[in-house]
């Protein structure tokens, strides 16, 4: 296309843009993700994108609330990253970490709309009054 970039993450300019940094490492990342598994009672440290999708693969089975919870908000996480970096890139719009986690609050709260839940499930309860399930 083009465009010649100098390889610098345009989320933090702090650090090169790798797949790594972009969806692990970055500052910006690194509190979005924190504050998802903050919502579903997890607390985990982000180290990288292979141990991310590792973890996720081998541990993300069956299909309780939660399980759906984080692959839904998992999938949307790296797609509104990449659509940041290019608003930034492209559009020269940035959004906060804040307005990204409200994306992905409304579009987990979309996506799980209507579906039967069993709030009679404590950890359930809990997962619809933090990402705002009615
Ligand atoms: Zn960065």
């Amino acid at each position: 296309m083009g465009i010649t970039t100098e390889g610098t993450c345009v989320n933090c300019n702090n650090d090169m843009e790798t797949r790594n940094h972009l969806f692990c490492r970055c500052t910006l990342v690194i509190r979005l993700w924190k504050s998802i598994l903050s919502l579903n009672g997890l607390k985990n440290a982000t180290s990288s994108w292979d141990y991310m999708v590792t973890r996720a693969s081998s541990t993300w089975k069956g299909k309780s609330l939660l399980t759906i919870i984080l692959k839904v908000a998992w999938t949307i996480y790296v797609y509104i990253l990449w659509e940041e970096r290019n608003y930034r890139i492209f559009k020269d719009r940035h959004r906060s970490t804040e307005d990204l986690l409200k994306v992905i609050i409304e579009v987990v709260r979309i996506q799980l709309k209507g579906r039967n839940i069993n709030r009679a499930d404590k950890t359930n309860y809990n997962l619809c009054i933090a990402w705002g399930l009615a």
